[in-house]
């Protein structure tokens, strides 16, 4: 895994950025290799969706991504546009069904699932949404309350989280409490920032999405994960027609294909796949990388003396996005030295997220092992 990438004056770049990520360097080598001559003297980008070429190159990808999850024959894999944004519409107009009286359940972690949840509200009624977690309990530091606190609605239509919070630095992992939802109620899950970082037990989920510009691909793609009973019609809110591209069913009819998917994307996802399992050796050894960076990182943030601090709780502290502060706090001149003089030293897009300031480096399947580790001398040496 290496990752080599200068600028015009030859530094080196590492790039930190929460998404769109860094992208594994062979992949783009390949993609540009094969730009303006992927097939026959064509770019991927002007061959027709319904070519056979590009039908080969969409069969490989979804291949690809099953045996990396290992995804059971029972479950669609669907590619669609508009982000995970457009999941969190999806989700309630998908399985919210027709029974007024059926809650749908929420836990809000961070600044992606409240919106996932605002936006299941503005569909489909506020008063069908039940907030598992409150935001004022889980204060969206990164202390998730006790299990005996979290209060289920009876029998809801499905339980939606998130698995890594990108902007709080949350993640559950192996943590999630697969025991406290009864085996019934499917369990939607947006792992847009953390999928094939390590290896999932997809059967334990109804939907798993992602949008691809962390792990997967480039912005423009999002890949939806469906258990196959859940495209039936009873799941369906009953409320207002689903606009066709919102269905599920359309992609999984068409084989994501109703309308022109978005090729170019696709294919890279593709490359990354292939990636994944040839030069990285399958999730498991994607996985043991991704710990050790994090560890790296986090040890750092421990052993500094309070200097560096992390406001996450250890138990869900993400491997993938690290938000920590610099002594002085947020926006303190420390942070704003500490920022400049990273980027001087070709450490990029290491700054908070709007929302919440501070620092954060994310860590992406990407990003290697030695890239952290010029992070942390360098948080050392600061
Ligand atoms: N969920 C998570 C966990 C995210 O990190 C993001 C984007 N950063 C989104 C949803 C929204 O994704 P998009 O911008 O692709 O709609």
């Amino acid at each position: 895994m290496q990752n080599t990438r200068v600028d015009s004056t030859g530094k080196r770049i590492l790039n930190f950025s929460a998404g769109p990520g860094l992208m594994p360097q062979s992949v783009l080598e390949t993609a540009a290799a094969e730009m303006l001559n992927f097939s026959q003297g064509h770019s991927l980008m002007e061959l027709s969706h319904r070519s056979g070429v590009f039908e080969g190159v969409l069969a490989e990808t979804e291949a690809a991504f099953r045996r990396l999850l290992s995804i059971p024959s029972n479950y669609k894999v669907l590619f669609s546009q508009g982000g995970a944004t457009t999941q969190f519409s999806m989700a309630p107009l998908n399985l919210a069904g027709s029974d007024k009286a059926k809650k749908v359940d929420y836990i809000v972690t961070g600044a992606w699932s409240s919106k996932a949840a605002e936006e299941a509200a503005r569909l489909i009624g506020k008063d069908r949404v039940n907030t598992v977690l409150s935001t004022k309990k889980s204060n969206h530091n990164g202390d998730i309350p006790q299990l005996n606190d979290w209060s289920f609605s009876k029998d809801p239509a499905y339980v939606f989280y998130c698995d890594n919070e990108t902007v709080h630095g949350v993640e559950f992992k192996d943590k999630f409490p697969f025991h406290l939802v009864p085996a019934n109620v499917p369990i939607v899950c947006d792992m847009s920032s953390n999928i094939l970082s390590t290896p999932v037990d997809v059967s334990k989920f109804g939907v798993i999405f992602a949008g691809a510009q962390k792990n997967m691909g480039p912005a423009g793609i999002t890949v939806t994960i469906v258990r196959e009973d859940l495209l039936a019609p009873q799941y369906k809110y009953s409320g207002s027609p689903i606009p066709l591209l919102l269905d599920f069913n359309s992609y999984s009819a068409h084989d994501s294909m109703l309308n022109t998917p978005p090729t170019f994307p696709i294919y890279i996802c593709g490359l990354i796949f292939k990636w994944l399992e040839k030069d990285i050796g399958g999730l498991s050894q994607m996985a043991a990388i991704n710990a050790q960076k994090a560890d790296l990182l986090y040890s750092t943030i421990e052993s500094s003396n309070g200097f560096y601090s992390c406001p996450v709780a250890k138990p869900y502290r993400s491997r993938m996005n690290v938000p920590f502060l610099v002594k002085g706090g947020k926006g303190g001149a420390l942070e704003t030295l500490f920022l400049k003089e990273a980027e001087e030293k070709g450490m990029i897009q290491l700054a908070g997220h709007r929302s919440v300031g501070g620092i954060r480096a994310s860590l992406y399947n990407a990003m290697p092992l030695d890239g952290v580790q010029v992070l942390v001398d360098f948080m050392k040496e600061f």
